[in-house]
């Protein structure tokens, strides 16, 4: 079926909470994706950060599909003989505690927000239904009520209250604000390393850090969001590496299956997860033996194949190119590890989607980050031929843009 049938039929029959370039994609390889008329594309979204490994990783794959054909479900009501492997590895490599899997990113962030309120009570003394979690302006956790009800982007919110209580907002990368902001009632400080859907926001150098002073200090949790910066994409295999600090509680989902399954996971230094008790929290397909067995090949391929430093190597690569690009469009080019941003100034024609499908023209697919922003978030097994060949096409894009 050809693109055009196709996009009709998902303009007829499926809901639109998403406008996606009129591309239709049916395959994907490492960092090239195909249309169903065969035309081949860089992936340069790799799907906000989740096919990290690049698409359909042979080992990945492989690991589906030996584990599709023994065991895919029992439920956390029986054990499984793959969750406890991943529980060892996945702590094993990050350092941490104790981990508790699920399924979508913003269940992750769910799950974290019930668990810092429950040491809160527990643990902290903070008087019953009185708990507070700090968050920043612009940030992205999800897509659920109790997350959305925390963000400050107006089009997430408008018409989905009334919202839960008990957050925040103060201003991201200013430490000062955190200090200022906490209560004896406050259980806990959610934050992204690098905010990533607000268009690759770096905060100032120095910030984690402080951060994890203040909330040591204040005896309130850290919680790192890094189900985007997480698993190799700034360059660490966490972006908290970049400032030699630990949350206590650290968030990952999106690579941690390379692109083949939705699993999230809670990760946890502090002694916040022991807190839960039978019956307290779960998930029907939380810590599956698919999953688990996707997620132990997503992980082990990360790290054999070296994609971590490769990201570091090719980000600084990708982005020493981009900045030569001499335009008067570009109001700003940053970014760390594979995640890029380049803005343009706010009267550049057709704005971040005009750059975007023009470069879809040329055979590279972005996304644009709300109206003046576009992401370079290329799967992490990129190779210097492959940016040399896209900033080919990136600099005949400015060249042809008008202004
Ligand atoms: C994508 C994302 C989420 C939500 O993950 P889903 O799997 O889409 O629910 C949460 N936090 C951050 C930082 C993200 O980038």
């Amino acid at each position: 079926m050809k693109t055009t049938e196709l996009i009709k039929k998902e303009n007829q029959f499926g809901a639109k909470n998403y406008k996606p370039l009129d591309v239709v994609l049916s395959k994907g390889s490492g960092i090239w994706v195909w249309d169903v008329e065969g035309n081949r594309y860089m992936d340069c979204l790799s799907a906000y950060s989740a096919v990290n490994q690049g698409h359909c990783h042979p080992k990945i794959y492989q690991a589906l599909v030996d584990q599709a054909q023994k065991l895919t479900l029992t439920s956390r009501a029986f054990r499984n003989d793959q969750l406890p492997l991943l529980y060892e590895e996945l702590c094993q490599l990050t350092d941490s505690h104790k981990m508790l899997p699920m399924n979508s990113g913003a269940e992750a962030v769910e799950t974290v927000i019930k668990c810092a309120r429950k040491w809160g009570y527990e643990s902290k003394g903070v008087a019953r239904g009185r708990a507070d979690i700090i968050v920043c302006s612009d940030n992205f956790h999800g897509r659920t009520l109790s997350i959305i009800g925390f963000s400050t982007d107006d089009n997430a919110r408008q018409n989905f209250g009334p919202f839960t209580p008990g957050f925040t907002v103060i201003p991201f990368g200013d430490a000062d604000a955190l200090e200022a902001a906490i209560t004896p009632n406050t259980v806990a400080f959610l934050v992204e390393p690098v905010q990533g859907e607000a268009g690759v926001i770096i905060p100032p150098k120095g910030y984690l850090k402080r951060v994890r002073e203040i909330c040591t200090q204040k005896n309130v949790l850290m919680i790192l969001d890094e189900i985007q910066t997480g698993l190799g994409r700034t360059g660490k295999l966490l972006a908290e590496e970049h400032e030699g600090v630990q949350a206590d509680l650290t968030l990952i989902g999106k690579a941690l299956s390379g692109g083949f399954y939705p699993v999230s996971a809670v990760l946890s230094n502090e002694a916040v997860l022991g807190l839960l008790q039978p019956g307290q929290h779960g998930s029907t397909f939380g810590g599956n033996p698919l999953a688990c067995a996707v997620a132990r090949a997503a992980l082990k391929v990360l790290v054999e194949e070296n994609m971590i430093d490769n990201a570091a190597a090719m980000g600084a690569y990708f982005l020493e190119q981009l900045r030569q690009i001499q335009h008067p469009a570009v109001k700003e080019i940053r970014g760390i590890g594979l995640m890029i941003a380049v803005e343009l100034h706010e009267n550049t024609p057709g704005g971040a989607r005009g750059i975007c499908e023009a470069l879809q023209e040329k055979g590279i697919l972005c996304k644009e980050t709300h109206t003046w922003t576009i992401r370079f978030a290329p799967p992490l097994v990129i190779t210097k031929p492959d940016i040399d060949w896209a900033m080919e096409q990136i600099r005949e894009v400015f060249a042809e843009l008008e202004g």
